[in-house]
């Protein structure tokens, strides 16, 4: 009893400490108003367009790039609290005003970056990488943001907030993300799908860890539509990616590849985009680290889009002279079936300020080119294998060139979308002619009609 009465006062007193005045948000179309990170808001409340966290620089300033780099390669080896985690081991640059007992993390990031030799080699890339994000808590890139908005949430509360309760809408990935923190922390998690639209592991991971799943009759943008209703009274803290807190943990997935290659930046970042929030953190990342000299140069970021859903790339097409809004199609790569990105200005920016460039894949491509990437070793989800065909478009059309370096964010884990393999190694997708199908070979426990077999395959 008097132990929790004391760690109550210690919250209390780092409570009053909290308002970091050089963190806050901020509008991205440049009205002047700050606001607390603490406070229940998502959208300018003069003009309606998103907000930012914004972090001061001169007081980043007063470490130089050299220390700054030494703390975080210092940080990214322990298992100390909350430095274990690789959105926590850049506190500084996240959340500086979140206590230590208020971070709710399962030391997510640190993910592999892993040099993709055989596939590199074969498609004419030799320094080709992959940033295995999906090696993950909940298996996507998703618990990067979902553990500094759920601790932002837990600190919210800790400080007498009205709000009871966290929501998203959901493609799945967010979903498992938020119900998986928000367990993790106590706080109950209500969950909007769309009906019959995720696969099994997605659905399974919020309802496993006792969120309330509510599947609607209608796709995101409608599920979207609904959880901003929803949210209205502020009694439910809305976690979807308009909410800008997320964006601080993704981009440390930018500084996180930097920092893997001991500082040094690739030319080119492949991601595959839906509502543009992954892309838009990734450059917040980078021009955290250019503005405070850890790095020199941009890479060039590529948005990849399905092309069933590919709103950003026929906006890209147009010179972004018009915002393009789609009702999203059918894709494989579910998690990015949408049709009207919530971050489209902050991830033109992305692409305008790194000349970057937004491609597109169809579903034959994209199921080819994760089939490819799986027979030199890897377990590629679909949004991954929208990546890798856009990275085979952009080689065939001489943009990417044998000698740059590459890094492909796989954002998921491929196990999460066992449907889609399963289809595609039964040829049963009806969306795609399948070109490496792999089924297993049922035989006789006969060792003659097995070795007869095993040689078939191996002499071919
Ligand atoms: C969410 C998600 C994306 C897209 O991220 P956005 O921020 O919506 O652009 C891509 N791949 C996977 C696996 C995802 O879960």
């Amino acid at each position: 009893m008097s132990s929790a009465i004391e760690s109550k006062a210690n919250i209390d007193n780092q409570a009053s400490a909290i308002d970091h005045p050089t963190t806050y948000f901020r509008c991205i179309a440049g009205c002047s108003a700050q606001h607390s990170i603490f406070d229940v808001i998502y959208t300018c409340p003069a003009c309606g367009s998103l907000l930012e966290v914004h972090h001061e620089r001169e007081p980043l300033q007063k470490r130089s790039a050299a220390e700054w780099k030494t703390l975080f390669d210092s940080r990214a080896s322990t298992s100390k609290w909350p430095y274990g985690s690789g959105v926590w081991g850049m506190r500084e640059w996240v959340i500086p005003s979140l206590a230590d007992e208020n971070v709710v993390s399962m030391f997510e990031g640190n993910t592999n970056l892993f040099w993709a030799e055989r596939l590199g080699q074969q498609l004419g890339v030799p320094d080709l990488w992959i940033k295995l994000c999906g090696n993950s808590h909940t298996g996507s890139f998703k618990d990067l943001g979902m553990t500094v908005l759920v601790s932002v949430v837990k600190q919210m509360m800790a400080q007498g907030s009205t709000v009871k309760a966290v929501a998203c809408a959901s493609t799945g990935d967010t979903s498992a993300a938020l119900a998986a923190y928000a367990a993790y922390a106590g706080i109950p998690a209500v969950i909007f799908l769309p009906a019959g639209k995720v696969s099994t592991a997605q659905l399974i991971q919020p309802v496993a860890n006792g969120a309330h799943v509510l599947a609607l009759d209608t796709d995101f943008d409608g599920c979207m539509k609904i959880v901003q209703e929803v949210t209205k009274d502020n009694s439910i803290y809305l976690a979807n990616s308009m909410n800008s807190l997320r964006i601080e943990g993704q981009k440390t997935v930018g500084i996180e590849i930097v920092r893997q290659f001991d500082w040094a930046v690739p030319d080119w970042i492949i991601i595959p985009v839906g509502n543009l929030g992954n892309i838009s953190a990734l450059y917040k990342g980078f021009k955290l680290m250019m503005d405070l000299g850890l790095i020199s140069r941009m890479p060039r970021l590529v948005a990849a889009q399905a092309s069933q859903a590919n709103p950003f790339y026929e906006s890209f097409k147009n010179g972004f002279k018009a915002k393009v809004s789609i009702t999203a199609q059918d894709t494989l790569a579910n998690a990015i079936r949408i049709g009207n990105p919530v971050s489209y200005e902050k991830a033109i920016k992305a692409i305008a300020e790194t000349d970057g460039i937004v491609e597109q894949a169809t579903e034959n491509e994209l199921a080819a080119a994760a089939a490819h990437a799986d027979l030199t070793g890897m377990f590629t989800c679909p949004h991954t294998g929208v990546a890798l065909a856009v990275l085979t478009k952009l080689i065939q059309r001489g943009v990417i060139k044998s000698s740059d370096k590459t890094v492909v964010v796989s954002t998921a884990h491929g196990l999460k979308f066992t449907d889609f393999k399963v289809g595609y190694h039964e040829s049963t997708l009806h969306s795609v002619d399948s070109e490496h199908p792999n089924p297993a070979v049922h035989l006789p426990a006969d060792a003659d009609a097995v070795k007869a077999e095993i040689e078939k395959r191996l002499s071919v």
